[in-house]
């Protein structure tokens, strides 16, 4: 397995690019490769490329761009958007909601959110090791958190959101994805869900839909894994 790596910087042939220190360190301690072994990278624009380790110490190390070996795609966008969780079950979402295609990553603060702060640079730094694991060619934008109201305020009315709410018989999420229209994002709550107030308010918004994952009540990261998985079926097939 050559291992993968995101690199923040252009990629072509010829240029040489300086790894971060905690990629050297992985490269160098954890699977003990030396100058000469072959890597890929990618930033999100260009592709994935072959490389080499060029040089190392003990901190840093360089690594020389070969060829181009794919091209870059784009990704059809979907947002998910949820409520802060604890460390665990916010780690798990993060590398999930990755390996499931998320382009966007928005933490929401709603009335019940127990954890109102995140820890975006971990966010980010699990979102990327997802990436590079997975062979996507792009990492999802980790966004700040936003106020639930302040978030819609901002978003266009013609971009539809699934709410996913447990408390609702149909639509099933499933049934939705059969129109013409690739939802554009995904609304999950907090572990307390929704406050009522919200749902009501919600509910009225022209972008949302909501929508029921089924008659179980699931975790919140849960029901984040099945909303995305089922999004990417339908990006994935079109239509029914
Ligand atoms: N404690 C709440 C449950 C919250 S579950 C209660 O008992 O009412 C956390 C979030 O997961 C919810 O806000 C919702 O967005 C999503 N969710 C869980 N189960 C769901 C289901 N069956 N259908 C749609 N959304 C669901």
């Amino acid at each position: 397995m050559i291992p993968r790596l995101y690199i923040d910087a252009p990629l072509s042939s010829g240029a040489v690019l300086t790894l971060s220190s905690a990629q050297a360190h992985y490269l160098r301690h954890v699977l003990r490769l030396g100058a000469g072994a072959a890597v890929r990278l990618f930033n999100g624009q260009n592709g994935e490329w072959s490389a080499s380790i060029a040089r190392q110490d003990k901190k840093t190390a360089t690594v020389d761009v070969v060829a181009q070996c794919r091209g870059q795609t784009d990704d059809p966008a979907i947002t998910l958007m949820f409520a802060p969780l604890k460390r665990g079950p916010i780690d798990y979402l993060v590398e999930k909601a990755t390996e499931l295609g998320a382009t966007c990553l928005q933490p929401v603060l709603t009335l019940r959110t127990v954890a109102q702060r995140v820890n975006q640079e971990r966010m980010l730094a699990n979102a990327t090791e997802a990436a590079e694991q997975c062979e996507r060619l792009s990492i999802p934008d980790v966004r700040a958190p936003l106020a639930l109201d302040a978030l819609l305020d901002r978003w266009p009315d013609d971009k539809t959101i699934l709410f996913c709410d447990e408390r609702r018989g149909p639509p099933m999420l499933a049934s939705l994805l059969q129109s013409p229209d690739l939802p554009a994002a995904v609304l999950i709550g907090p572990e307390g869900g929704f406050d009522s107030r919200e749902r009501d308010w919600l509910i009225d918004q022209p972008s949302i839909k909501a929508v029921s994952l089924g008659p179980r009540i699931l975790r919140a990261e849960t029901a984040a894994v099945a909303a995305l998985t089922l999004w990417q079926a339908r990006a994935e097939i079109g239509p029914a």
